[in-house]
């Protein structure tokens, strides 16, 4: 039987712990999304969003999952048959592969093992004249391995090759830095349940001049950039928009305004490290390879051989009321995952690192002691 008093510890990477400020800013009354005080709200926040992109330029807000903001990016911008090389870094890396190909394009994916981000230099070989565009997924929530989206830039640039760049930021954005003018990223894919600590339901595109320019011919009705980013000029959307999530996310905003962005960013390092540092004080495998690559939103386990993690992700939930993140695609059962993104702070990494420590121990894991204790000498150091 699960625990169901107290707290329940919402630590997969997504969604995430939504802080009780913007639970109360949703429950306010829908408003008529055609009138005067909607338009306000919406002028505003469409504004206010663009900070979290470190962008000038548009950001369009679906009511969708991160899901349908891929599909917005590729639908977009590109046209049948065109081609299009993607790194393979992940589970999500390979679903939005897939989508591309059911979507008519010619996917030239370069193999990953999962454990390594995205290599740059990958693509001197690939960029023939016919790619139009290079697909990357900058936090891999499979896998908490960061790839490097400015050097992909670079590359693209040293090759003088116009293909478009399309970043996955959906588990990093607002909780890992993240520039899209700076790193020349033509269409940015964003969703609301992660690091903006808002509930599930929103996606965001925000677009570069390039790719506002440059529109491709896959069919697209509802997905189309064009009247959405015509009908907030004025403050609306074409179609009924999620009012209250939108009252979540100026709340979340302003929650991350507060904090400040850098501040929020070296919030996540610092809690990254400290779980790091706890997976290494049991005997266990960090599965990210890479030292310059470990996310900071989360941090998968690889499981000693002989151990199923989801078996012991069950008795974690049974005992403990702690939801950690499943291995996906290759990694089920072989890892699990763990949330240290969004609305989070010492003491709930103190509590979730426990649940972990006492849960591998009591599913038979051979544990060494003291990973927790690491952890949390981490923490008062690095203060
Ligand atoms: N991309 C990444 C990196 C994700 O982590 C996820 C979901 O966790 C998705 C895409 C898909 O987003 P959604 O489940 O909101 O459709």
């Amino acid at each position: 039987m699960v625990l169901t008093v107290g707290r329940h510890f919402l630590q997969i990477p997504g969604p995430t712990n939504v802080p009780d400020r913007v639970l109360r800013a949703i429950a306010q009354p829908t408003i008529d999304h055609r009138g005067p005080a909607f338009a306000r709200l919406a002028g505003e926040l469409l504004e206010r969003l663009k900070t979290v992109f470190k962008t000038a330029g548009p950001v369009v807000v679906y009511p969708s999952s991160g899901t349908g903001a891929w599909e917005a990016a590729l639908v977009n911008t590109l046209s049948p048959g065109d081609k299009v090389v993607a790194f393979g870094t992940g589970h999500f890396s390979a679903l939005w592969c897939g989508m591309a190909e059911r979507l008519g394009l010619v996917v030239d994916v370069v193999p990953g093992d999962w454990r390594h981000g995205a290599d740059p230099d990958a693509l001197a070989d690939r960029l023939t004249p016919d790619v139009a565009a290079v697909m990357v997924v900058h936090n891999e929530t499979s896998t908490g391995v960061r790839s490097p989206v400015a050097g992909v830039r670079a590359a693209l640039d040293r090759a003088g090759h116009p293909a478009l760049l399309l970043v996955d930021t959906i588990s990093s954005l607002g909780s890992m830095d993240y520039r899209h003018d700076e790193w020349g990223v033509d269409v940015t894919v964003g969703c609301s349940q992660k690091g903006l600590m808002l509930p599930p339901g929103m996606g965001f595109n925000a677009v570069s001049e390039k790719a506002l320019a440059h529109r491709g011919r896959l069919p697209r009705s509802y997905w189309d950039w064009e009247p959405i980013i015509a009908a907030n000029r004025q403050g609306f959307f074409p179609y009924t928009p999620p009012t209250n999530l939108l009252y979540g996310l100026r709340e979340a905003l302003l929650m991350l305004e507060e904090e400040g962005l850098d501040a929020v960013f070296a919030r996540h390092d610092r809690h990254a490290e400290a779980t790091r540092r706890a997976v290494r004080g049991w005997g266990l495998e960090v599965l990210c390879a890479d030292e310059r690559a470990h996310s900071s939103s989360l941090t998968a386990v690889l499981m000693p051989d002989g151990h199923d993690a989801d078996a012991a992700r069950r008795l974690m939930l049974e005992r403990y009321d702690l939801s950690l993140g499943t291995g996906l695609g290759r990694l089920a059962g072989r890892v699990f995952r763990i949330g240290h993104l969004g609305h989070f702070n010492d003491l709930m990494l103190a509590g979730t690192l426990s649940g972990v420590e006492m849960g591998l121990a009591a599913a038979g894991v051979p544990i060494k002691e003291g990973g927790t204790r690491a952890a949390l000498a981490y923490l008062e150091g690095a203060r």
